[in-house]
């Protein structure tokens, strides 16, 4: 079966009534990028930049520098030779701690972490964005900015995003001075405020792993209650589904780059909801290519409205089920 999933690397993700859909790959490392483009990808949707920050045991203090930084973008740029690499800034904390002897908060997923940590610690913020810039010389770069909730995160990030330009200018660093800056919906209150978002952003990604954290208030790597942990909960889906018509209204593209986006079983679901550009693990992108070939968008969306309308979740997962047959 992965044999004849490969021979789909170089088929377009088209939908037989002929849309085009993009998928792009999640990588954590710029060493993940041949594997990303062995399986199709269109792209990076998804760079965790916090990886590089990670893991460097006893020297945690330590991170990279600008220059280190530079490097590790400038490679997976050259590495997807051309196509598009979305790197989000620095994602740390709760899940992902830069240091585990740190002071742990009780609730650190509501706690220090992402933006808000990055704008706490404003020169560790200014090396990155610098870096990311610089690598934005090489090819075809965008921003995406983790956890924003309020309005003046979004105004805070893009004035130090501006600094960092004014920065390298000033060294006489080359860059892309129209670098899209997209904002992270996995926050709650920002899928209930998307034009606070629209307004000042270039692109969205909803980051359905902690969209559904957050919504349903079920920690995501606690097992005593993975059970509970549901991502066709109703609320769930209205915020994925208002996200999703919100850019489509404002202009802006919206990717999904939660595992539900590489869960073969939500393909259509996405699809029915107007979602066109997926991002995930790559290996799971031919499988979601080959379900994306074999759909048809007229009958899969007016299904998925008369999901979206149901406040059910055994009707709704059964409805889901329903599509794949369709
Ligand atoms: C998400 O929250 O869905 C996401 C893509 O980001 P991460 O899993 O790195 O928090
Ligand atoms: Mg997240």
């Amino acid at each position: 079966a992965r044999k004849k999933l490969l021979k789909l690397k170089k088929t377009p993700a088209i939908t037989r009534d002929g849309t085009p859909i993009t998928l792009l790959a999640n990588i954590e490392l710029p060493e993940d990028c041949p594997a990303a483009l062995e399986q199709g990808a269109a792209g990076v949707g998804l760079f965790r930049s916090e990886f590089l920050f990670m893991g460097r045991a006893g020297h945690a203090h330590l991170t990279p520098s600008e220059d280190e930084q530079f490097e590790q973008y400038r490679k997976a740029v050259v590495a997807m030779k051309g196509r598009p690499v979305v790197i989000r800034t620095l994602d740390i904390g709760a899940d992902k701690p830069l240091d585990q002897s740190e002071h742990t908060a009780l609730n650190p997923a509501l706690g220090l972490r992402a933006i808000r940590y990055c704008l706490a610690e404003p020169q560790l913020f200014l090396t990155q964005l610098r870096a990311i810039l610089r690598a934005s010389a090489f090819g075809k770069v965008r921003m995406l900015i983790p956890m924003l909730a309020h309005a003046f995160e979004i105004d805070q990030s893009l004035a130090m995003v501006a600094q960092a330009k004014a920065q390298l200018r000033e060294a006489g660093q080359k860059f892309d001075d129209g670098i899209d800056v997209g904002a992270m919906i996995e926050i709650p209150a920002a899928a209930l405020a998307l034009p606070m978002f629209v307004r000042r952003m270039d692109f969205l990604s909803i980051g359905t792993n902690d969209l559904i954290q957050y919504t349903l208030a079920i920690d995501r790597v606690d097992y005593e209650v993975a059970h509970l942990y549901n991502p066709l909960h109703p609320a769930v889906l209205q915020l994925i589904a208002m996200t999703i018509t919100a850019g489509k209204k404002a202009g802006i593209d919206v990717a999904v780059c939660g595992e539900m986006a590489g869960d073969v079983k939500l393909t259509r679901l996405l699809l029915g909801m107007g979602l066109r550009e997926f991002s995930m693990h790559p290996a799971q992108l031919l499988a979601v290519k080959q379900e994306i070939l074999g759909c048809d968008l007229t009958t899969i969306t007016p299904q998925t409205r008369k999901i979206l309308r149901s406040m059910e979740p055994d009707a709704i997962a059964l409805a889901v089920e329903q599509l794949q047959v369709i």
